[in-house]
């Protein structure tokens, strides 16, 4: 892992500081009684890894303090929701293990009390109708170093702004006509309070209020007041809402409303990775990936697919902790959190990913033997099942080298290696077809050595798995590589952007695959370690009954690297 990452929290004793500020706030004869927070997200694309983080953050802390936590989609832009965007994120939040009980909410469904506090807000002539243009209302607007300037129409009278307003929603006007705008300050050095849009036109459909409404509410007025509405004391935002801070709280004292407590962290991000759904969206609709849940994808459908347990993701949140400053973490990280989680519960097999036929000479062709081995070396409980063993086998091409370095300590012509719970073998010749590839090689095995062990002490270094030939089931093998070649993607090569980091080498499919045979009946979605190659899925939107396709969720750290490889 790289020395340049954030150092995990779980190493200080301390809690982190959103805990230290609940601990104070709950302090006996404070105001705050209750913990209660929720996870708002947009229904305009898939939730990735870094929702995970806020996830588990607020649902981590309404649990921890006995509290509540809601799940609202914060739906106020109908040309870019979707309801499958919907169903999706339930089934996320409710896979990574968050439960919201029965508080499912929509801000849409808030559509009419935000509309009447619009309304409140023109008659205490806080908002009024603008009649500016989009590129007008941006000329207005001033620049983080000039004040903005006051447009034409601010000073319309309550009974004409209500008048303006309700026939905006009567549907009088076009889109773009005419706005909603708070009156605040022109010329606040925070750019939010420089009379925001409050409510905008839209001729367009809504995924759940259907055709209801033309004017739909900004997410800065709809956002703070459903928070409101719900009772929450936490709204627990990433740190770019700092700024708009601000003008919720605006709001909410114009409103005379329950005003919950805004506390800013920082976003996740990983290296190699991109994490805006802008740009998730763009890889699946121009086919750079085979869709929002490509086991490529660090969406969470994506990780789903490719292995990675819901009790990882959440171990990688408990350990990135949470702060108030960017970094980005080493994507090293997340397969270690998935490969802590499944060397616990993954049963062990043997499969052999670009086999290399081998033929024992001096092993009976009509005898089978069925040998025992550890479905998990380290936990007795998950016990043994028997591998059929033949006079051919497969082996992996790589553990064969023709003109192989001293320490390579696998097979060579001369060589003996071990055989995983089998024999001892030893290298006799190679067979190579016209071209010269080696496609075959033979080898004798020492029948004093069943189980692995040499009777006279003999010491053999090298370890391998194996695969009975005329036994073994046919699989499907996809190995992933980062989907992203370097470790900022979003800094695009010199006039280039993200897609240019794209990794091409980051899927490798090995579609004959030789495995134990019980691998053939795998059930979809069940996790292995495949000896030597790492932990791996049964995809379970590819794989077809008989023919399983097996996703590598993450590589081992080769614990047999000293004994086969010594680098
Ligand atoms: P994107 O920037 O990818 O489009 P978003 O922030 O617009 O994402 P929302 O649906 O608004 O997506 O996000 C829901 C919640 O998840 C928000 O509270 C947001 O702060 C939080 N969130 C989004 N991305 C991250 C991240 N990378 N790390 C932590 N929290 C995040
Ligand atoms: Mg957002």
């Amino acid at each position: 892992m790289s020395t340049d990452s954030t150092e995990p929290e779980e190493l200080s004793a301390s809690r982190n500081f959103i805990q230290q500020i609940v601990d104070a706030d709950l302090a006996p004869g404070n105001s705050t009684k209750e913990v209660h927070t929720r996870f708002p997200p947009e229904p305009n694309g898939y939730l990735h890894i870094g929702h995970a983080k806020s996830i588990c953050l607020n649902y981590g802390l309404a649990d921890e303090y006995d509290g509540k936590f809601n799940l609202r989609f914060d739906d106020t832009n109908p040309t870019k929701e979707e309801q499958e965007f919907v169903d999706s994120i339930i089934e996320d939040v409710r896979w990574l293990g968050a439960d919201w009980e029965d508080r499912l909410y929509f801000a849409s469904d808030y559509f009419d009390q935000l509309y009447q506090w619009a309304e409140k807000l023109i008659l205490q002539g806080q908002a009024f109708v603008c009649d500016l243009s989009v590129d007008e209302m941006r000329e207005h607007r001033g620049t983080l170093t000039e004040p903005g300037r006051n447009s034409p129409h601010r000073d319309r009278t309550p009974e004409e702004n209500l008048d303006l307003f309700r026939r905006m929603k009567g549907g009088e006007f076009a889109e773009g006509e005419r706005t909603l705008r708070a009156k605040i300050d022109m010329s606040s050095s925070n750019i939010n309070l420089r009379d925001p849009v409050l409510y905008r036109i839209k001729h367009a459909y809504h995924h759940r209020t259907e055709n209801k409404w033309c004017i739909y509410p900004s997410y800065d007025f709809t956002h703070g007041q459903s928070d409101s509405i719900e009772g929450i004391t936490y709204s627990i935002c990433t740190l770019e809402f700092e700024n708009h801070r601000p003008l919720y709280d605006w709001l909410l004292d114009a409103l005379g409303i329950h005003h919950p407590r805004q506390i800013e962290f920082a976003r996740l991000n990983l290296t190699y990775a991109v994490m805006s759904k802008r740009k998730l969206l763009q890889l699946v609709n121009e086919g750079h990936v085979t869709g929002w849940d490509d086991p490529r994808m660090l969406t969470l459908c994506g990780l789903r697919r490719r292995g990675y347990t819901p009790a990882s993701i959440r171990a990688l949140c408990a350990r990135i902790g949470v702060a108030k400053v960017n970094s980005t973490i080493d994507m090293a990280w997340l397969e270690d959190a998935v490969r802590s989680d499944l060397n616990e519960q993954a049963p062990r097999a043997m499969a052999v990913l670009n086999p290399l036929k081998v033929i024992i000479e001096n092993y009976p062709s009509d005898t089978v033997e069925q040998l025992p081995a550890a479905n998990h070396p380290q936990k007795p409980e998950f016990g043994v099942r028997e591998v059929p063993f033949s006079r051919e086998i497969y082996v992996e091409r790589e553990d064969f080298m023709e003109e192989a370095p001293r320490k390579f300590f696998r097979l060579s012509v001369g060589r003996e290696v071990r055989l995983r719970y089998a024999y001892l073998i030893t290298c006799t010749d190679v067979v190579k077809d016209d071209s010269g590839n080696v496609v075959e090689l033979r080898c004798t095995y020492d029948p004093a050595t069943k189980g692995g062990n040499a009777p006279d002490g003999r010491k053999v270094k090298g370890t391998i798995h194996w695969v009975s030939a005329p036994h073994a089931a046919d699989l499907e093998v996809r190995l992933y590589d980062h989907l992203f070649q370097t470790e900022a993607p979003e800094q695009g090569p010199e006039g280039g952007g993200f897609l240019d980091n794209l990794n091409p080498n980051s899927l490798t499919c090995l579609p004959s695959a030789k495995g134990e045979p019980t691998l053939a009946e795998a059930d979809p979605a069940t996790h292995f370690q495949f000896e030597r190659n790492g932990y791996f899925f049964t995809d379970p939107v590819a794989s077809q009954p008989g023919k399983p396709v097996f996703n590598r969720t993450a590589t081992l750290r080769d614990t047999w690297a000293k004994l086969t490889r010594k680098k």
